[in-house]
Formats: C-alpha cells, sequence, structure tokens
C-alpha cells in the first residue's frame, strides 16, 4: 500500500469514527427522548410536541450524520471504481471529509448549546464529541487553508463537483435531459418567470416525447419503469436535469404524474390502472393534486372538502388551495371527505380523480351539464412559476362512482393513498433540489471567475474561495444522499429516508441559492440575472411536498424515536 493510500485511508478513518461518536451521541438523544415520549408503549405525537425543539434539532441532526456517511461511502467508490492511487486526495474525498466535518461542527452545536433538554450530560458530550481524536479530525478539515484551496480546486472545474457515479443507462438519461434544459428550457425559463406564463407547448411536447410523464409508471401500463422492479434513479436524474433548467418550468413537472401514478398504484382498482396510468404516462392527460385547502396544509388528516353520495356518483363541494397546474390538468386528484363524522379524522377521508378541461389561463369556471361547478384563481406568487397554483371552488361538482380511488373498497382510505403518493414527491423533490442548487453553483463560479472588485476577480479572494468549497461540498451531499435513498427506495424500503433527504436538501437549496445570489452582488438582486429566480424558486421546496416541520417532527422523530434503544 503506497503512502499516500495509507494517508487516505487514515483521514477517512478518523472520519468514520467521527461520525460514529456522533452516532453514539444522537442515539443517546433519541433513546432518551424516546423514554419521555412513550405512553403505553408507543411513541405519542402528542408527547413528541412537547419536545419539539429537541425532536426537530435530533432530525435534522440525524439527517446530517446520515448524509456525511453517504457522503464518505461515495468516496470510497469513486476511489474503488477509479482505481486511483494517485499521490493526492481525490476531489470527491476532499469534499467529503469536509462535509463531514462540517457536519459534526453543526450538529455539536446543536447539541451543545442545550445539553441538559436533549437529555445528555456536559461529560458524555465532551468525552464523545470533543474527544482528541474528532476535535482533531475536525479542526484540519475546518482549517481555513484547506477550505481555501478546495474552493480554488472547484472553481478550477466550471460548476462540477465530482463524479455523479451513474451506471450507463443513467447517464444517457442525464446526457439527454441536460441537453433538453440547456436547448429547450434555459432559453424559455427567464420570460417564463419574467411574465408568469404557463408552460409553454415547446417544452411540454419534448417532456412529453421523451417519455418523463411515464417514469413512475410501470412498462405494462405504458411506462418507462421496469415492471419487476422501482427505478428512482431514472426519475432522480431526470428530474435534477430539468430543475438545473427551471424549477417551475420544467423540473416540476413530473412531481404530479409521480404522486398521481403512486396514489393509484397503491389504491387503484385494476380498471382505474388500466385506464389512467396509460393516458398519464404519454402526458395524453395533465394532472395535478387537489390535497390543501385553506385552513388545512400540514394537517392531511383534517382535509374538509365534502363528498356527498348521489346516483351515480359524488358531489364535491368545498374549497382547495395551492393546486399547482390545476388549470392545465385534465384530472385532478382530490382528497375529500367521504364520512361527515368527523371524529373519524383521517378515516373518513377518500381519494378521486375528477376530470375536467384544461385551460392555459390565470382562472377559469367549468359548468358541468348537470349543474355542477369548478371555479379556480391562480395565487400570485414571488418564484416557482411555469405552472399556475390555484384556489379552486367545487360547488356540487359530480365525480362518477369510477372515478373513487380504489372503488368500494378506497372508501376511507384517501389519506394511505395521499401518503404513498407523497413518499414519491418527497424524493422527488430532493432531486429538484439538487437540479436548483446545480445551476446556481455554476452561475456563482462563473461569476466569482469573471468578475473583478479591487483589481482581481472575486474568486481570487478567500472568502468567496470558501464560499465555493461549502457550496460544492453540500451539493455533493444532497446529490449523493439523494442518490442513495432513491436506489434504497428501489428495494421497497426508504420512506422515512424520503423525508429526511428532502428536509435536507431543500434547506441547503435555501442556502445555496442565497450564496449564489450573494455572490453576484448587486446583480444578484436583479430580476434579469437568472441567480435571483433561482433564490425566489429555492424558497418553495422546504414548504410543499411536507413542510419541513411537519417532516422533521410528524414523520422523521417518530420514526427515528420509535427504533431507538430503550434507556
Ligand atoms: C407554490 C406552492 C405550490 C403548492 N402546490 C400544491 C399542490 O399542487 N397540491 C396541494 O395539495 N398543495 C400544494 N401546496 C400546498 C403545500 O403542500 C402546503 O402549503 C404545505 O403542506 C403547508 O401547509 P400550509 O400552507 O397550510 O401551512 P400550515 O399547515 O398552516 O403551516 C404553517 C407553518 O406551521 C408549521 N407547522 C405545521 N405544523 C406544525 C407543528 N405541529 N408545530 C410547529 N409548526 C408547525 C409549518 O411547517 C409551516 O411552517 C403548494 C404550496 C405552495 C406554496
Amino acid at each position: 500500500m503506497s503512502e499516500h493510500s495509507h494517508q487516505v485511508k487514515e483521514l477517512m478513518g478518523q472520519a468514520e469514527h467521527a461520525l460514529d461518536a456522533v452516532q453514539a451521541i444522537l442515539d443517546s438523544v433519541l433513546a432518551n427522548l424516546k423514554s419521555r415520549t412513550q405512553k403505553g408503549g408507543q411513541v405519542s405525537a402528542a408527547k413528541i410536541d412537547d419536545y419539539q425543539l429537541i425532536a426537530y434539532d435530533a432530525a435534522l441532526s440525524s439527517a446530517e450524520a446520515s448524509a456525511a456517511r453517504f457522503m464518505l461511502d461515495y468516496a470510497t467508490k469513486v476511489r474503488v471504481e477509479t482505481g486511483n492511487t494517485s499521490k493526492t486526495l481525490n476531489l470527491e474525498d476532499s469534499l467529503a471529509l469536509f462535509f463531514c466535518a462540517e457536519a459534526i461542527h453543526s450538529i455539536r452545536a446543536r447539541l451543545s448549546a442545550r445539553p441538559d433538554d436533549f437529555g445528555i450530560s456536559q461529560t458524555e458530550l465532551t468525552a464523545k464529541l470533543e474527544s482528541e481524536s474528532v476535535r482533531g479530525f475536525c479542526n484540519s478539515q475546518l482549517a481555513t487553508q484547506n477550505i481555501a484551496a478546495l474552493g480554488k480546486a472547484v472553481c478550477e472545474l466550471n460548476g462540477q463537483v465530482g463524479a455523479y457515479l451513474l451506471d450507463d443507462h443513467h447517464q444517457m438519461m442525464q446526457d439527454t435531459f441536460r441537453r433538453v434544459a440547456n436547448e429547450v428550457v434555459m432559453p424559455l425559463a427567464k420570460e417564463i418567470h419574467q411574465k408568469d406564463l404557463i408552460i409553454p407547448d415547446a417544452i411540454l411536447e419534448q417532456v412529453k416525447e421523451l417519455g418523463c410523464f411515464g417514469l413512475s409508471i410501470p412498462e405494462r401500463f405504458g411506462g418507462l419503469q421496469s415492471d419487476e422492479q422501482e427505478d428512482n434513479m431514472g426519475m432522480i436524474v431526470v428530474t435534477e436535469e430539468l430543475s438545473r433548467g427551471s424549477l417551475g418550468a420544467a423540473g416540476s413537472l413530473i412531481t404530479r404524474p409521480e404522486i398521481l401514478s403512486r396514489a393509484l398504484l397503491k389504491g387503484g382498482t385494476e380498471e382505474q390502472k388500466q385506464q389512467w396510468l396509460p393516458k398519464l404516462a404519454v402526458g395524453e392527460i395533465l394532472c395535478a393534486v387537489a390535497v390543501t385547502e385553506p385552513n388545512y396544509g400540514s394537517d392531511v388528516a383534517a382535509m374538509r372538502l365534502k363528498a356527498t353520495k348521489t346516483e351515480g356518483g359524488w358531489l364535491l363541494n368545498g374549497a382547495k388551495t395551492w393546486c399547482t397546474f390545476g388549470g392545465k390538468a385534465g384530472v385532478l386528484l382530490v382528497l375529500a371527505r367521504t364520512n361527515p363524522d368527523l371524529s373519524l379524522g383521517h378515516r373518513g377521508l377518500s381519494m378521486f380523480l375528477a376530470e375536467k378541461p384544461t385551460y392555459d389561463g390565470h382562472a377559469f369556471e367549468y359548468k358541468q351539464e348537470g349543474g355542477g361547478k369548478l371555479s379556480g384563481k391562480a395565487i400570485a406568487t414571488i418564484g416557482y412559476r411555469g405552472m399556475h397554483s390555484f384556489e379552486m371552488f367545487f360547488d356540487n361538482f359530480f365525480v362518477p362512482d369510477e372515478n373513487l380511488l380504489g372503488g368500494p373498497e378506497g372508501l376511507g382510505k384517501g389519506f394511505y393513498f395521499t401518503m404513498a403518493g407523497f413518499s414519491g414527491g418527497r424524493i422527488q423533490t430532493a432531486a429538484r433540489a439538487i437540479g436548483l442548487m446545480q445551476v446556481a453553483f455554476e452561475r456563482a463560479v462563473s461569476y466569482a471567475k469573471d468578475r473583478l472588485v479591487f483589481g482581481k476577480p472575486i474568486a481570487d479572494y478567500q472568502l468567496t474561495q470558501v464560499k465555493l468549497a461549502r457550496m460544492a461540498a453540500y451539493l455533493a451531499a444532497s446529490r449523493q444522499f439523494t442518490y442513495a435513498v432513491g436506489r434504497l427506495m428501489d428495494t421497497g424500503k426508504g420512506d422515512m429516508e424520503a423525508s429526511m433527504v428532502k428536509l435536507f436538501t431543500c434547506k441547503t437549496a435555501e442556502w445555496l441559492t442565497r450564496e449564489a445570489l450573494q455572490i453576484h452582488g448587486g446583480m444578484g438582486y436583479a430580476e434579469e440575472t437568472p441567480v435571483s429566480r433561482y433564490f425566489v424558486d429555492a424558497r418553495v421546496l422546504s414548504i410543499f411536498e411536507g413542510a419541513e416541520e411537519t417532516l422533521a417532527l410528524k414523520v422523521i422523530a417518530p420514526a427515528l424515536v420509535k427504533n431507538a434503544r430503550d434507556n
């Protein structure tokens, strides 16, 4: 073994050891939270609410620790795949080691702010996270010189942050959709944003032609997915590339068919699958998701829109809001209360496929022959433009029996079908965040190299190099974390991890696009500069597909606590 590979091995070993120490502390935190939030042998959601800050921080810290672990695995894989025995660290090694130190530092800061509340002693914290080896590893990785050198190195790569490690099939998908993003989406994205236009056919037809709407639909129903196994990686790679072109005008097109097809595959009758999936797969019918209501968003189980039985079907009455693409869509996935007994909570909800004509404008009104009405009005937003998100009113809107998801068996199961759809939406949203970060990072690097301030390019200043290094490390970690969870989901697991990766990447995208804008100075704030759009677009990622607080408190923390050891 060469001296160098010894050195790499040693550094990787130090990082592994430091992450083990972090995990040991997080295990203590979770075990402690478990002992405080159990009721009758079960983890109680109400009791977790008594410890919201601790639960949120534990969820976020666990997400960071997982991302760090996946980064180390990734760096090792790159080394193996490239057979690299050179004398210097790979870029991927350097990014992984630096990201580990950043993650440890941030978790340590969080825990040491209030160890008592986390149920850990200062002695334990010091012994684990302030040990000579952990401190030594972090100090060397976080040294200014190390970070600035990394920043200089990434600056030379024109926005690339290391190998993607895709197989040939996914590499080909990436190449195809990068071309679509560069040649079709990017030239139109600015105008769509500035004029708040609906996505034009030039983009829609490309996306349809390339089969994007069928990415999560099995081949037997006309989609691109193998009948044997899910291929989340395909969906992730395509989403990432389209979002690099534009979040609102391309990258989010796949979210809706992703949610709807997962809900259909989970709960639809065979006839419903046969009827809807082939049409959705080829984009013959576009869809939208109408779950959120004016009074209920995060609390999905509390939705109120009423579905009343009538001859041959159901009458929908009430309001939905934020229904993205609701005008253009030919079918809406509507969550409605089929049982008026509110004490049933989520068990009173069912899912409907409500058909309607498609509209391009910012408002529409559709009257059914029988007198039912559906009206919609787009909500003006700061970003995420191209699809239009509608508030909608259903007035005795008729939906036939055959459009109740799952048929009579599906009555009362709408909440579960919604959740099945949302887990796909979450990993897809992580991929959207990566695409957005990638393009913001590319612009930041390019501007930093071109812009002269006080006589030299801003990329030559230490502070800019540090910024770029951190952006690169967080971007690479977000990507590899998302890929790892996508692969896990291919095996039928990973629902909680999908929430974790969504929480982490979306928060990261908000910060990273802010940094990209900041590097542009005043020009970053100009509407004509794309980074101003990336910044406002990124802001929505932590709100929809499960707001970050809801994911942390209602999905991630309860799952982690449930699996924690008993104290
Ligand atoms: C641009 C855009 C597009 C969207 N597209 C769609 C769509 O296509 N279909 C659809 O159905 N919905 C869509 N949504 C809605 C989105 O899913 C909701 O906004 C989201 O679920 C949050 O719900 P809310 O807005 O009602 O916030 P609320 O539920 O009112 O929450 C407000 C704040 O309180 C926090 N919070 C919630 N619970 C707790 C708690 N227990 N403790 C502490 N804090 C808490 C939340 O995290 C949030 O920060 C979209 C939203 C936006 C902005």
